[in-house]
Parts: structure tokens; sequence; C-alpha cells
């Protein structure tokens, strides 16, 4: 059975307590993605495993790693980032735990996926100076789905391939379609040529730079939400959240 020491960096994205004094951390890594390790004794008056492992923290962990079992065991871990300024407001902490639900419940376990982890701490950098947090929540969905196989089709029709009048988006086949296939989907929705071409730029935008333009974001943050359900095959996928 391996069994090793292993050094790794990692976001927090979820923890919960386990026995009687300590916790489950639920990382997202480097160089094994998402994993899942317990604290001991993290509960206890002056552990040491505390300040790093908090919600959103950016840290370096030490752990021994096996892959044959379900749980991980921390030994050390220092913190790198703690998103301090996520915690100055309710609706950052909102909009931070759509990026962490996101790591936890749509990625596997030793699925490594370093883009998708460069996404989630810009986005977590990005939201408390966002001018539109849906905006940018939807650009960090539709990225994190493509990074996880699951790209939108917004340069073609998805049912007959044409590149022309591309009007209506329909989240079950996975992308556009044009002026003549709406009825090919059950679930079809009007964005117009305007609406697919702000799918396209918030696709290909890098997230630094989505305040530069405009969007009609309670629409692109519907869609993009529902995306993730249906792709990740998550009915409830952020179902507990109030609304932003
Ligand atoms: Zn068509």
């Amino acid at each position: 059975m391996e069994k090793r020491l292993k050094r790794v960096r990692g976001l927090v994205v979820n923890k919960y307590p386990y026995r009687e004094s300590s916790d489950v951390i639920v990382l997202f890594t480097d160089e094994y993605g998402k994993i899942k390790a317990v604290a001991k004794g993290r509960r206890k008056p002056g552990s040491r495993l505390g300040a790093a492992l908090e919600n959103f923290c950016l840290s370096e962990i030490v752990l021994y790693l096996s892959r044959d079992r379900e749980l991980q065991i921390v030994k050390e871990a220092q913190l790198l980032d703690p998103h301090a300024e996520l915690t100055r407001n309710y609706k950052f902490l909102l909009g931070a735990s759509y990026v962490s639900e996101l790591l936890e419940r749509g990625t596997e376990v030793f699925s490594p996926n370093r883009a998708l982890l460069e996404l989630a701490l810009s986005s977590l950098k990005l939201i408390p100076e966002a001018v539109d947090l849906k905006k940018l929540l939807a650009a960090f969905l539709l990225k994190a789905l493509s990074y996880l196989g699951h790209m939108p089709v917004l340069d073609r029709c998805v049912a007959c391939g044409s590149r022309e009048k591309l009007l209506y988006f329909s989240v079950e086949k996975g992308g556009v379609l044009c002026a003549n296939c709406p009825k090919s989907a059950d679930d079809s929705v009007m964005l117009g040529a305007r609406g697919i071409s702000e799918l396209q730029r918030i696709l290909k935008m890098p997230m630094d730079r989505l305040n530069r333009f405009k969007a009609d974001s309670d629409l692109l943050f519907d869609l993009s939400v529902k995306f993730a359900r249906h792709h990740l095959e998550i009915p409830d996928l952020f179902a507990r959240k109030v609304d932003i």
C-alpha cells in the first residue's frame, strides 16, 4: 500500500466535524485535485492546524497520502493566503461559496486540474472588487465547465452546424441554435445575437478583464448555473444558496 508524506498547495473548499475533536478538510490541490483529509484534534484549543485550514484558505499542506484510502491525514499546514477580503461582506462569502461548491461537488478525488485551481484562485481574488458579481460567477462557471470537458458550443448551431443567425441557447444541447433550429431543443432560450456574443466574450475573456464589458448578467448567471447542473449531472448544485 502506497503511503507517503506529500507536500501540496491546496485551497480549502469545505470542512466538517469528524469524531470528537477532529475535522475533515476538503482540499482542491495542485497535484492531486480534490482530496479529503483528517486534521486530527483540530477543534482542540491550541491546535496548530487551526488558521491554515479555514474555508477559502490557500495553504501549503503536508499530508500522509495513500490513494487507496478515502481520507488522507494532515501532518502540517501553513497558510499562504487566507483570502481575508472575502470575510468583509456576506455577498463576497456567498459568491466564494459558488466557487468552492463547484470544486467540491463537480470534481472527483485524485483528478488534478491545475487550470481549474488557478481559475478558482483568480476568481476568489476578484470577487471583492467585482462590479457585477453575477457576471463574474457566470464567467467562472462557464470557464470551469470548459476545463471539466463541458465547453459550451458557441460558434455554430448545435443542431444543423450553421454559423449564421445564432440566436438561441440550449443548456441540454450544450450550445447555441440558429434561427431555423429553436425547436430542436425543449429548453431553447432566445438570447439574440447580442446575448450570444456576450456568452462568447465571457468565455474567452480573462477573468480580470470582465469589469470592462456590460452583459445581461441575470440571464447569463441563470444559464450558467443550469448548464453546470445539467452537464455535471448534479441537479441540486447550488440549490441551498440564497439569491446573489
Ligand atoms: Zn441550426
